[in-house]
């Protein structure tokens, strides 16, 4: 099948509050620009510098999410044309994107990455931590960001029915902070990023609204 079928195969199984960022990692432009005929507008990348040479080389109208680990020394390069960032694990990396998000006029939307997986090597805050962010006043004064929800990764696994807990537990932690941030300004609890090729299935039951899906639409990455 070619790209755009692929894409057309993924797109017709989503509801319509479920967001597709077709994830072109290591995908050529040419690659990429198929899926982008195809109607395609949101692409994932998860390194820095490829996310910045597509963005330079591709059209203006993509909106590019960075989907990967960021570190603090390259907030830089990607604030001045980010649409989203999926994996803000510290404080620190929020308060260095507000800083550049401010140098550049601009609000800059992120997650909050949460680690809910089994294996220890992913990103991410877990639950009390999480709340402990939420409720800390330094959030108030990082006006340049806009927290937008969560975004999580589950084990790598076949066990499907690990993924759907991990799944229904990141639900259960976004509900709860979206309740108590109601009042929060620059934090509005509305996306919830989950769901890979192996798994969006199972992420959309649990209440995923943004999935990232590569290697479904690419094909398996070389
Ligand atoms: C690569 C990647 C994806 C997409 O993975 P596929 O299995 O190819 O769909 C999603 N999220 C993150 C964070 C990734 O790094």
């Amino acid at each position: 099948m070619s790209i755009v079928e692929n894409l057309m195969k993924v797109k017709s199984e989503l509801p319509d509050h479920v967001e597709l960022v077709a994830v072109s990692k290591t995908y050529p432009n040419e690659i990429v620009l198929e899926a982008y005929g195809g109607g395609q507008r949101h692409f994932g990348e998860n390194k820095v510098q490829e996310i910045c040479l597509k963005q330079e080389q591709l059209p203006k109208d993509i909106h590019w999410h960075l989907i990967g680990h960021l570190q603090t020394n390259k907030v830089k390069f990607i604030v001045p044309f980010v649409h989203l960032i999926h994996a803000v694990d510290s404080l620190k990396l929020l308060q260095e994107i507000n800083k550049r998000a401010a140098q550049n006029r601009r609000v800059v939307s992120c997650l909050l990455q949460v680690h809910i997986a089994k294996e220890d090597t992913k990103f991410g805050f877990n639950r009390e931590e999480l709340m402990e962010l939420v409720r800390s006043e330094r959030i108030d004064s990082f006006v340049h960001v806009k927290i937008q929800g969560l975004m999580g990764m589950a084990t790598f696994t076949s066990d499907l029915a690990q993924v759907r807990t991990e799944f229904d537990e990141l639900k259960s932690i976004f509900d709860e902070i979206a309740e108590i941030t109601k009042d929060t300004k620059n934090i509005r609890m509305d996306t919830l990023s989950m769901g890979m090729s192996g798994d969006y299935q199972i992420a959309i039951e649990a209440g995923s609204n943004m999935i990232r899906v590569g290697s479904a639409i690419f094909g398996t990455r070389s």
